[in-house]
């Protein structure tokens, strides 16, 4: 028997033994998906697609509001009237 490796059914005795303090009435949300899950769930549990895209939008909701923000004042400086000019004289170069 290979030494370093650890079959699924020691491992869960293992984290059943060391976690042995939580009851599995208590419940810890998954860290990718933010899904509420049992320590005998937590074993198991494969994440939904949609829901973890949805709870990781909503971990940077600040940061996609900051460059909201950012866009905004942006868009309201001489810098953004050179951008729009520089680009549309671009895109006509490339059109001609
Ligand atoms: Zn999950």
């Amino acid at each position: 028997m290979n030494r370093g490796s650890v079959s699924a059914d020691e491992r869960i005795t293992f984290n059943r033994h060391v976690f042995s303090h939580f009851t599995d009435h208590e419940y810890i949300p998954c860290e990718n998906c933010g899904t509420s899950l049992s320590w005998a769930d937590r074993e198991t549990h494969v994440c939904d697609a949609e829901r973890r895209a949805r709870f990781q939008t909503f971990q940077v909701r600040h940061e996609l509001a900051a460059f909201d923000r950012q866009l905004d004042a942006f868009l309201e400086t001489p810098a953004r009237r050179f951008a729009v000019y520089y680009a549309d004289r671009e895109r006509r170069r490339r059109a001609a």
